[in-house]
């Protein structure tokens, strides 16, 4: 047996190989070490008197489940070896075959909000190809990404749990993903790929034309398809998308923006997504997140989600309807993709079916409601199109399934009486010597006079009539021949109860059989409605998600967003998050406004006045109207922007062993290089994190930078208050601050922003507020009335760092063509005049360069 077990094992060297041994799954050596540790069980050995145990431990079979899905969830891989032949049956050695195995990109798991993703990653003669499917919902992508930050955003938010290559990347790239998040490295090896049933991949890629994301798709295909030993029939076809038809957020931007967790506690709570999701379903759930993920940049498509949004945001009693019945859908996608992997129980498709019944419902109400106006059918037609009740399959689960089936389909009790008469046939028989067994128990008590005498049954044994010690001498003589001898009593048989037996035995066990066919044969007729299935999973949760906007928006008295490409004016605009965590009375709300000739927006004001907050602000109101939501202000008119970059102050900048400071350059270049007119560039105290005079140096010239390269919106929060000066020379430059006041020489932070810069620091209230001691505190004041002391009469000697050397940096010749210029009376003159004028002026400059 050892033999067959490292056979096995040599070909999934990095799984744990689960072996089957009649009721318990074994395994040996060093996975039987490591997986005891892992699975808290009994470590315990093999041939225990030899010199060399084995080491051992293992799983009950009924159990395994649990045990799978704690080594998967840690990243780990299991191999399932089977016995192929019934141990009774078999002499010599069991026939065992690995049926399955599962890994962390693999692993089908219950209706949650989180899809699964597994991907590759493939680098083509140019840029990446990034493949990626989620095998319980059965949705392939595909997309090529031309450069690497744009691949780290987006596989950032796939949150994939393994990435399959069938090359490695470069090590500095692997270190750089696994940074973003841990996931397991699998590779996919060339006989996988020959194993690939080519007409079925031919077909799921037939909409993909580029052949380096074909190569992709069938790296990911091929490895999947070898974890489940087949092809997935619930696989859809693979889609492609382009990154850059999507709100583009690189993966700094996202996490700082705390879009999906927060930063501090890496939990979803605290993040956009917490505070949006109020999905009824769980494939809304994911919906939204993808929405979230991806928002939109074509404003035809975004008017088309906020119609919706809208709509049901005015149908109070329709949206509480949807909800109510939204409520009784379970995950749809993951109990098709059940159904098509022949992993679905009895219950699951009792599931299914109350979620079907819940389709007509709300069709009915959506119908209704159109009926009323039916200005509103338009609106709502890309939804209602695929959203079909599927009363076949509702019938047919509802004849065969038994509604109080038992969880495994293989033991009986899961058909329905008068499904199938063969069925009732057996159940009738089974009936019939139960009744038998009463009445043999009956007959038998009158016929030796033993009033405890039983009719009873046990697995090894089988039918028995029992009779306690005392009375044995009651049973008539050569009649019951004797079974077991218990301590008390013993167990006989007659030979009608043999018979019976028999009988019993035989339809209970044709009974079973007869119901697991049944069975095999309703999920196979489920099967068939894949495709409609799929499709009405898909247009219930674009409901969901849906009506959870209409419900947040109205909760929240969000505005519906205008779009012009020029301006950007919020009126009275929030924070959603922070404003939920500290209460709406809390909140300041505060007005944000860019005119047409405001590219810039300076912030200055006190550290913790709730600049940062601001900045955010924005960022998360762009968001949400690019993705289809109202949002939170009282009049929103935003342009469409096709890039958001963030330099936002983290906790966390220690990234792949970078220093704060580099990895603030490292976001700040980002947006320098890539952002474009229509981008919004959210910088947070730039600079901070070297000497003063370089990080001031530095952000004075990022600013110049910026301002003379794009017309993107950019809020640029500072302490450095040299920098407000840069208004008169940036016209495009304006400044605000947030304000605080000074209260008996305490600090009150107003966190309302008004125009104009912030007339100082407050750096020592802040220190003050802290709970600093006094004396260091006075010792501050000092210091910082000394410093603006010297650096007064300095900036007189000096030139000013920040004001543009103008006048001074001229030449002589230069001067005195800046003068002429000037006198030139030019309403006074002839052409031919002016012509000479300028020509004396040309010459006097080819003077001086000669
Ligand atoms: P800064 O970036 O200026 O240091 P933050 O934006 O981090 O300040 O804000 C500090 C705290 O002030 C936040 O945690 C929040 O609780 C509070 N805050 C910020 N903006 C507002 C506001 N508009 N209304 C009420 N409280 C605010």
């Amino acid at each position: 047996m050892m033999k067959q077990y490292h056979k096995m094992k040599a070909n999934y060297p990095d799984a744990f190989l689960f072996f089957r041994l009649g009721d318990f799954y074994e395994l040996f050596e060093e996975d039987a070490e490591k997986a005891a540790q892992l699975l808290e069980i009994t470590l315990t050995s093999r041939n225990k008197n030899s010199k060399n145990p084995i080491p051992m431990c293992g799983v009950p079979h009924h159990a395994v489940d649990e045990y799978i899905k704690t080594l998967v969830n840690q990243g780990y891989k299991v191999a399932i070896a089977e016995q192929m032949e019934d141990p009774k049956l078999t002499k010599g050695m069991v026939k065992r075959q690995v049926i399955r195995v599962i890994t962390p990109g693999t692993y089908l798991s219950n209706g949650n909000k989180e899809n699964n993703f597994i991907c590759t990653i493939s680098k083509p003669s140019r840029g990446y190809c990034l493949a990626y499917t989620d095998i319980s919902t059965g949705e392939i992508k595909v997309t090529k990404i031309s450069d690497f930050e744009t691949l780290q955003a987006e596989f950032g938010q796939l949150q994939a749990k393994e990435v399959v290559f069938s090359e490695l990347l470069s090590d500095k790239e692997m270190e750089i993903l696994q940074n973003i998040h841990s996931f397991t490295v699998s590779q996919v090896l060339q006989m996988q790929k020959q194993d690939l049933k080519d007409e079925t991949f031919q077909k799921l890629t037939e909409d993909i034309e580029d052949l380096d994301e074909k190569e992709a798709l069938k790296d990911l295909m091929a490895y999947v398809a070898s974890t489940q030993f087949q092809m997935i029939d619930h696989w859809q076809k693979a889609v492609n998308y382009e990154v850059s038809h999507y709100l583009h957020m690189d993966y700094f931007a996202k996490k700082n923006l705390e879009l999906t967790e927060s930063i501090r506690t890496q939990q979803k709570k605290g993040s956009l997504l917490h505070f949006l999701d109020h999905t009824q379903t769980a494939m809304g759930g994911r919906l939204l997140r993808q929405w979230l993920d991806r928002p939109l940049i074509i404003q035809s498509q975004i008017e088309q989600r906020l119609d919706q949004v809208e709509a049901l945001m005015n149908a109070f009693f329709l949206r509480r309807t949807i909800q109510e019945k939204l409520k009784g859908v379970y995950d749809l996608e993951r109990l098709v993709a059940k159904v098509s992997m022949k992993q679905v129980n009895a219950r699951e498709l009792l599931q299914l079916k109350h979620s079907l019944e819940q389709v007509p419902i709300i069709l009915q109400a959506i119908q209704e409601w159109i009926s009323e106006e039916p200005m509103r059918g338009p609106i709502w037609q890309p939804i209602l199109s695929t959203m079909k009740a599927l009363p076949e399959v509702v019938d047919l689960i509802d004849r065969a399934i038994d509604p109080n089936a038992n969880l495994l389909i293989t033991e009986g009790s899961v058909i329905r009486d008068g499904f199938d008469e063969v069925l009732d046939g057996y159940r009738q028989a089974l009936q019939h010597g139960t009744e038998w067994l009463a009445t043999l128990q009956q007959e038998e008590r009158q016929k030796t006079g033993i009033k405890s005498l039983k009719v009873g049954y046990n697995k090894v044994f089988g039918y028995y009539i029992e009779v306690t010690k005392a009375n044995l001498h009651l049973l008539e003589e050569g009649r019951y021949e004797r079974k077991q001898t218990l301590t008390n009593a013993e167990r006989f048989i007659t030979p009608e109860l043999k018979e019976m037996e028999y009988k019993i035995l035989e339809a209970q066990e044709k009974s079973v059989e007869r119901e697991y066919q049944l069975f095999v044969d309703v999920r196979q007729k489920i099967q068939s409605y894949q495709g409609r299935l799929q499709d009405l999973a898909s247009s219930i949760a674009q409901l969901d998600v849906v009506q959870n906007l209409a419900e947040i928006s109205e909760n929240h008295q969000f505005v519906r967003p205008q779009f012009d490409e020029k301006r950007l004016f919020l009126k009275n605009s929030r924070h959603p998050v922070v404003e939920e965590t500290i209460g709406r009375d809390q909140f300041v709300p505060n007005d944000i406004c860019m005119d047409e000739q405001t590219s810039i927006l300076l912030i200055t004001g006190p550290n913790m006045s709730g600049k940062s907050t601001y900045m955010r602000q924005l960022g998360l109101i762009a968001i949400m109207a690019q993705m289809g939501c109202f949002v939170p202000a009282d009049q929103a008119v935003l342009p469409i922007f096709d890039r958001i970059f963030t330099r936002i102050g983290a906790t966390d900048d220690l990234q792949a062993g970078q220093s704060t400071f580099m990895v603030e350059m490292m976001e700040a270049n980002q947006a320098i290089q890539h952002a474009t007119d229509r981008s919004l560039l959210l910088f947070d105290e730039i600079g901070r994190g070297t000497s003063t005079y370089d990080g001031i140096a530095l952000a004075q010239a990022i600013l110049e930078y910026l301002h003379s390269h794009y017309q993107a919106k950019v809020l640029f929060s500072t302490h450095y208050h040299e920098l407000t000066s840069l208004e008169t020379t940036l016209p495009h430059l304006k400044n605000i601050h947030v304000g605080a006041t000074e209260q008996d020489g305490d600090l009150v932070f107003l966190h309302k922003v008004f125009e104009g810069p912030a007339d100082k620091s407050y750096g020592i209230h802040v220190a003050k507020l802290a709970g600093m001691p006094r004396s260091l505190l006075v010792d501050a004041q000092n210091i910082l009335e000394e410093l603006e002391e010297e650096n007064a009469q300095e900036e007189t000697q000096q030139m000013s760092l920040f004001v543009q050397e103008e006048p001074s940096k001229r030449n002589p010749v230069e001067e005195e063509v800046l003068d002429q210029l000037d006198q030139l009376d030019l309403n006074n003159m002839t052409p031919i005049q002016a012509f000479e004028n300028l020509k004396s002026i040309q010459d006097l400059l080819k003077g001086e360069s000669s």
